[in-house]
């Protein structure tokens, strides 16, 4: 079943299984993402949902603390201008090449609905963000997925066909492969009819951004985040870049919608951060030191996994079994990500976390992996 008709399924479906009372047969019934548990407590360690284990820059401090309830009282300025000048000036773009919302989920969501508006499926990769095909469905997009090589890469070939606009994570999630920009430009170049997303969410931890080909593709459009890289997943920024026309598109779809996404704690606390650059770099080459040691260290205890440029690693061990290790692993209060679906289910994702936190990971694994006796024989 393609998007389409699953959508014209679940519909019927919903008509039959919730028709006790004759007004429920008009709400639409929708299958949501499911985001990553968010345990509360203190002695523990979250490596779940990829957040940054450093605080966001201390100018966000200094801004917050500067503010007074009495400027909550007004709405704030709905093109959120200081937010949108502070991020063209970083990228040397024009302001109008600029769009921010509520997270880059609200982003995605919007530039879902305002882009992809064919009869033609939209592709994305059958391994990526579980959100992709909810907004199809919610939306009633068509889709189909292409299938990653057997290596998590992406194949860009798989994009050379007739669709109704691509998307795809880069790097992706939850492989944290990241796809060379001569390849991202390949899948532009066989789709300069349809709209192509990049949603680059983890860019910052060593990919090389497709921001720099946005002058040769008007039909490109860059979506990236202040949840990881910049630590702010608690206030809910994200923000795409894209041609003056695709921009505006977006807009006009917002203005439709809602227009005051931004707060104005977050315009102000995301300026801050953007004009902070010594900080950024500081803390995202942290995390990438701690990452690229986490990846040896894995290794020696009989991990694999793809060679990751985001803030997190999918890996899967040569014998004991992910959904095991998850189990073991939040017996003792660490949190990492476990999915069950398709070609994922023996791996675990792993978010990078503070060296302390994961030596503790490291540790734990060391000793559970060396001792199966105590284990019993569960291995796979
Ligand atoms: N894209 C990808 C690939 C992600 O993994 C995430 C995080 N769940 C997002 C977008 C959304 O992040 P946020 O809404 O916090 O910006």
């Amino acid at each position: 079943m393609n998007g389409r008709e699953r959508a014209v399924a679940g519909k019927a479906e919903a008509r039959t299984a919730h028709a006790a009372r004759p007004w429920e047969k008009n709400i639409r019934r929708v299958t949501p993402y499911v985001p990553g548990e968010q345990p509360q407590g203190g002695r523990l360690i979250k490596l779940n949902t990829n957040e940054n284990p450093y605080p966001p820059s201390p100018a966000v401090r200094e801004v917050l603390k500067a503010m007074e309830p009495d400027m909550l009282r007004k709405y704030p300025d709905p093109s959120a201008s200081a937010l949108v000048n502070a991020l063209a000036g970083y990228y040397g773009l024009n302001p109008e090449q600029v769009f921010v919302g509520v997270g880059s989920d609200d982003v995605l969501g919007m530039a879902f609905l305002t882009f992809f508006n064919s009869d033609r499926p939209v592709l994305f990769p059958d391994v990526t963000y579980s959100f992709y095909p909810v907004w199809a469905e919610l939306f009633g997009i068509p889709y189909e997925t292409c299938p990653l090589n057997a290596d998590f890469t992406i194949d860009p070939l798989d994009y050379d066909r007739a669709n109704g606009g691509v998307i795809f994570p880069n790097p992706n999630a939850p492989t944290g492969c990241f796809l060379p920009l001569r390849q991202v430009e390949e899948i532009l170049r066989h789709n300069q009819d349809v709209v192509v997303i990049v949603d680059e969410a983890y860019i910052d931890f060593g990919g090389e951004s497709a921001v720099s080909l946005l002058g040769r593709y008007e039909n490109l459009l860059v979506v990236q985040t202040f949840s990881k890289s910049r630590a702010m997943a608690g206030m809910r920024i994200g923000y795409a870049l894209g041609s003056p026309g695709l921009i505006k598109a977006m807009q006009d779809v917002k203005y439709s919608y809602n227009s005051y996404t931004m707060s104005l704690p977050s315009i102000l606390a995301g300026e801050a951060a953007v004009k902070d650059e010594a900080y950024f770099r500081e803390s995202v080459e942290k995390i990438i030191r701690t990452r690229e040691n986490a990846k040896r260290r894995l290794a020696e205890l009989g991990f694999t996994f793809p060679d990751s440029k985001a803030n997190f690693l999918f890996i899967r061990h040569r014998t004991v079994g992910a959904k095991e290790l998850y189990d073991a692993l939040r017996s003792k209060q660490i949190y990492v990500r476990y999915f069950s679906g398709p070609r994922v289910s023996d791996y675990l994702r792993v978010t990078i976390g503070t060296d302390g936190e994961m030596e503790e990971l490291l540790r734990f694994l060391e000793e559970y992996l060396d001792a199966p006796a105590k284990r019993g024989s569960r291995q796979k």
